[in-house]
């Protein structure tokens, strides 16, 4: 069994301290490690923006592509080498903005990859630009007087797309995290993960404190029925996206 430190690398990030993106590196080293993974055995793909830059910190293979397009590139990879184990991750505008066609075809193409959104309802990279996932009355320097569009919901996409799994969680709760990766590199077929991971840089609203306060737990709701499309749909809407854990997986 391939122990977590196999998949470090003594590479310094060039995040900002307290970006949520350490955390989500972190747990997706340790779901690896728990699987049992070789770090040849994997391989992490990316589009542009700071979160793209994971890949260069984790100790398997790594493809740092364009924007928008780390799923048509992981999908490639996965079609060539079906023996690998495949993850694309990227934030909320390269997911959801520039390659949101790649996102709802992937999808529903059902190609065994786990993709890993890293969610900052920002644009982090240029600076702070209002995102598809910023929430209306959002002030930044593209949306001086709020953001007047409504955000995608994340979760909703991804249900009404027809994918196999579905789960949502944040960085400040590194054991869950960890523990949905794993279970989305286990499932057989397409894992969607949407992380809050705070931009504490050009997000100053949706913070750590502002997600604590408002998210709740799939795992505090034991009724919820994780095989039924339709409930999850209703929880998602409900809690209006404020909600981690597994949300769906196919039955
Ligand atoms: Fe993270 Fe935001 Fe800094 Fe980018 S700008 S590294 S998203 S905190
Ligand atoms: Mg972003």
């Amino acid at each position: 069994m391939s122990p977590v430190a196999d998949f470090q690398l003594n590479v310094k990030q060039n995040w900002c301290p307290g970006c949520g993106d350490f955390s989500v590196q972190a747990a997706i080293q340790r779901a690896l490690g728990n699987l049992g993974r070789a770090p040849h055995e994997v391989v992490i793909v990316s589009g542009i923006g700071c979160s793209s830059r994971l890949p260069g910190y984790i100790n398997t293979y790594g493809f740092h592509s364009t924007h928008g397009r780390s799923l048509p590139l992981a999908q490639g990879v996965k079609l060539a080498r079906p023996e690998l184990t495949v993850l694309a991750c990227g934030g909320d505008g390269d997911g959801f903005a520039i390659g949101l066609g790649h996102t709802i075809h992937a999808m529903r193409r059902d190609l065994d990859i786990t993709y890993i959104v890293m969610d900052n309802h920002v644009y982090g990279l240029t600076k702070g630009q209002v995102s598809p996932r910023s929430d209306r009355g959002f002030v930044t320097k593209t949306s001086p007087a709020g953001s007047t569009e409504t955000p995608v919901s994340a979760l909703e996409l991804a249900l009404s797309a027809g994918a196999g799994f579905i789960a949502q969680g944040f960085s400040k709760e590194l054991n869950e995290l960890a523990a949905l990766i794993e279970a989305g590199i286990r499932h057989t077929g397409f894992s969607f993960i949407n992380v809050f991971s705070p931009c504490v840089t050009f997000n100053k609203v949706n913070t750590y404190e502002w997600y604590s306060q408002r998210l709740r737990k799939v795992g505090d709701l034991p009724n919820h029925d994780r095989h039924d499309r339709m409930t999850a749909m209703q929880l998602v809407m409900e809690t209006e996206g404020l909600i981690t854990g597994l949300i769906f997986e196919r039955g």
